[in-house]
């Protein structure tokens, strides 16, 4: 046995309770006589044994040698019966505020109580849970949880100081210096959390990695998927544990936890203390480029454009957009804190709205070149705003990419020499959201058109615990890929 012993931090007091009756029993004791033996009372013992009082190490420790069992095997979590399970089951679903709601009156599950019934009761409850737990928003919810969220970001300067701190960390921790993160390193910081990665081709459809937490165990595809590459899902899969995220209370949480599961990959993918100097570098010789970060660290441009807006404010002093669109001009994802004003709905939200046709993140796509940095100055009712544009193509669609700054901090950038101009007055002014009023004149009311069904930015998602995600394909995934136990 070991020199010094430590309680465990999360003794399940339930499942203690349960192992140390089972023991007894097993040894045909009494309370009484066990009791006598570790110099307690039985009543104290009995309230160990229905999990409501925890034990001192010495107590546990006296009773591990009087029932003559290995320490471990007292503290091991496990029930020791099915019929404990449930009991101890049954036991904390008791406390749980869902059931507390229910305003029964508390159920003591004495030995008569038949197995079956105890079965069927925490079938029962577990089926509850899983209806009542369900992230699932409404169009509406989702978009007042999206801006919500930009407020918060914008608030930040999207920059997380205490996520920057744990990739520092992480990367100190296995020895990076600088330039593109090797896939050595990557696998590295997997190990250094305790986690292994398996490739597998029959992932679910609906999911993009799975964290098999028994085994700690992470899987991937071993496909690139735009923007997301292998590393960068990993990594994200990874934040989430690092991050200590709990299964996502609502859709509010949902989101939260990508973001900064998303930031901590980029975080570690595009690390503060190298991009930072490059980037002062850049601004220094008037040379900013987000297509320079990309290379660099060899993310996608998606990912260093949003890098990008993480450091500027913090680091450079510079105030930024970011907008991710489609060609019919549908917005995908924006942040700003530079004061472009995007268009948004009632609640704020500026997912699935269509932004300006003059905007750069709309013209790039009749550029003659769309798959070259397409710069552009925009002069808006709030000022004039220099921008980049970049077209990602896509398996199914190509997005465009813009990142932004006020007209003042275009001297920093490569690309401020453009002559390509344009002049917006969207969202609130009259612009481009309503045709031209000869066109309207000979067509208003003579046009039919039929809409192309596709799934929507923020259409309902389908129910579960992880929105839109089929918790039966994970669980048969897992079934026949996890080791045997
Ligand atoms: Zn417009």
């Amino acid at each position: 046995m070991k020199g010094w012993l430590k309680l465990p931090t999360d003794l399940h007091l339930a499942t203690f309770g349960q192992r140390l009756r089972h023991l007894r029993r097993t040894r045909r004791l009494t309370l009484a006589e066990l009791g006598a033996r570790v110099g307690r009372a039985p009543s104290q013992l009995s309230l160990i044994e229905n999990g409501r009082r925890e034990p001192k190490l010495s107590l546990i420790s006296a009773l591990a040698d009087a029932l003559d069992v290995p320490l471990d095997d007292l503290l091991s979590p496990a029930p020791p019966s099915r019929r404990a399970e449930l009991e101890i089951a049954l036991e904390d679903s008791q406390q749980e505020p869902l059931y507390r709601g229910l305003e029964l009156p508390y159920l003591r599950v004495g030995p008569r109580v038949p197995i079956e019934v105890l079965e069927h009761l925490a079938a029962l409850y577990t089926e509850l849970r899983r209806r009542d737990t369900k992230p699932t928003a409404t169009p509406e919810e989702a978009r007042v949880a999206n801006a919500e969220l930009r407020r918060q970001m914008r608030q930040r300067g999207n920059y997380f100081p205490e996520i920057e701190q744990l990739a520092v960390g992480m990367l100190d921790a296995v020895g990076y210096r600088s330039g593109t993160l090797s896939d050595a390193l990557v696998a590295a910081i997997v190990l250094h959390c305790g986690f292994s990665v398996r490739y597998a081709e029959d992932l679910p459809r609906s999911v993009r990695s799975i964290a098999d937490l028994r085994h700690r165990c992470i899987y991937l595809r071993r496909e690139s998927l735009g923007m997301h590459t292998p590393r960068g899902i990993l990594l994200q899969t990874l934040g989430h544990f690092v991050l200590d995220h709990e299964q996502p209370r609502d859709f509010a949480d949902f989101l939260r936890q990508r973001v900064e599961a998303n930031y901590f990959a980029a975080a570690v993918l595009v690390p503060e203390q190298v991009a930072v100097p490059f980037l002062r570098r850049a601004r220094d010789d008037r040379d900013l480029a987000v297509e320079d970060l990309r290379d660099v660290f060899s993310v996608s441009y998606e990912m260093a454009a949003h890098r990008f807006t993480n450091l500027a404010t913090k680091h450079l002093g510079v105030r930024c957009h970011f907008v991710r669109n489609d060609e019919a001009g549908t917005i995908y994802k924006a942040y700003e804190n530079d004061g472009l004003v995007f268009p948004s709905d009632s609640s704020g939200a500026i997912e699935g709205q269509r932004m300006c046709r003059h905007w750069a993140g709309r013209r790039v796509f009749s550029s003659p070149d769309r798959y070259s940095a397409y710069y552009q100055y925009t002069d808006t009712p709030e000022g004039t705003h220099w921008c980049v544009a970049h077209v990602d193509p896509g398996r199914e669609r190509n997005f465009a990419v813009t990142l932004g700054v006020p007209y003042d901090d275009s001297r920093w950038f490569r690309g401020r020499e453009t002559t390509n101009r344009a002049t917006s007055r969207c969202p609130a002014g009259p612009c481009c959201q309503r045709p031209p009023a000869p066109l309207a004149d000979r067509w208003s009311g003579m046009a039919w058109p039929s809409a192309r069904a596709h799934s929507h930015v923020l259409a309902v998602l389908p129910p579960g615990s992880f929105p839109g995600v089929d918790e039966t394909d994970v669980y048969a995934f897992l079934d026949q890929h996890a080791p045997p136990d």
